[in-house]
């Protein structure tokens, strides 16, 4: 909608004033609209509704359709205005510079850059691993936890083939799941972690062990259902809603994807796994859907696996060189 900036020079007990209000150009739509007030010297701020400034005949809309016109004490009792003169600018003032949006642009546009590069390299879309419901993502999720996908695919596998659902998982005694889930990391820890999960699931959906309502809700207030449970963080929470048979839109950040993204400069060396999933799940292009987000962690992961290793990277041969502060250090000539 075309929009027209007014601004109105006002009287108020501390000395003169203006008023700037941006208001749609369209009448009767001015009442919702936000004034923005300001005094000089020594900017007054605050912001009045131009509905609290109607006038007694009509909308604040007329109001702005009539330059000069006189807006008296009454209409604007209680506002510490007391006359205001409307008048129409010229031009709007200069926005104000948003350094933090400007930002946040500037590593979207990267992160476009980095994902075309990368899906040029591995492949988009990339397929789907796995065809769990989400309470089986989610166990998968728990067991892979400071875990090699292969021993936790193992351990998911041996759990699956002793207990043929997921009942017989939350009411077996816990030695027995301990036992199943051996080939992981602490099964002595992440057995009844897995059982007391499944119980508080239960409970909560009135006795139904299942975690198929998520895929009615909204990929945040999903997230935050998940993350109540102990030991479900943001990447089991986003695996969950990407991995799972749910497909929604959600951004896990593994060890590899965290070390790329960190090495690439899309997020500082010192921002831990967790709280990386907020920052980069924040640059993600709004137009990208549950598939594209879902290769964006899944090429990051492919590159960290198979180029730009924990210990080695191989900067020279990286797509990604050019795009790369710690890649560009790395292969600077050196002095002597
Ligand atoms: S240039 Fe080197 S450090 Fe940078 S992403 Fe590529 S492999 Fe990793």
């Amino acid at each position: 909608m075309a929009r027209r900036w007014m601004s109105a020079r006002i009287h108020a007990p501390a000395g003169s004033a203006k008023i700037k209000q941006r208001a749609p150009a369209a009448p009767n739509a001015a009442g919702s609209a936000v004034q923005q007030i300001s005094s000089s010297p020594g900017w007054m701020n605050g912001y009045l509704t131009a509905e609290a400034c109607r006038d007694g005949d009509g909308s604040a809309a007329r109001s702005q359709d009539s330059p000069r016109r006189r807006l008296d004490e009454e209409r604007c009792q209680g506002m510490s205005i007391f006359q205001a003169d409307l008048f129409e600018t010229a031009a709007p003032p200069p926005p104000a510079v948003d350094h933090v949006a400007a930002e946040r642009d500037r590593q979207r546009g990267r992160l476009r850059e980095i994902h075309r590069r990368l899906c040029h390299e591995y492949g988009c879309p990339v397929a789907h691993w796995a065809e769990h419901d989400p309470l089986s993502a989610l166990v998968s999720a728990l067991l892979s936890h400071r875990t090699r996908n292969k021993e936790s695919g193992a351990a998911f596998d041996e759990l699956r083939r002793r207990f043929p659902t997921w009942e017989g998982v939350r009411d077996a005694p816990v030695a027995d799941v301990q036992a199943a889930i051996v080939a992981c990391n602490w099964p002595e820890q992440k057995a009844p972690r897995l059982q007391d999960v499944m119980r508080r699931i239960t409970a909560r959906r009135d006795g139904v062990l299942s975690l198929d309502f998520l895929g009615g809700m909204d990929a945040r207030a999903a997230r935050d259902w998940l993350e109540q449970m102990p030991g479900v963080g943001p990447k089991s929470s986003a695996a969950v809603l990407s991995f799972s048979n749910l497909r929604m839109r959600a951004l896990p950040v593994d060890s590899h994807h965290h070390r790329v993204a960190q090495r690439l400069g899309l997020i500082p060396e010192s921002l831990d796994v967790g709280p990386a999933h907020a920052v980069l799940e924040a640059m993600l292009p709004d137009e990208w859907d549950a598939q594209e987000v879902y290769d964006d962690h899944e090429i990051l992961m492919f590159h960290g696996q198979r180029c730009c290793f924990h210990r080695a990277p191989e900067c020279p041969r990286c797509v990604l060189l050019d795009l790369c502060p710690v890649g560009q250090e790395r292969t600077a000539p050196r002095r002597g």
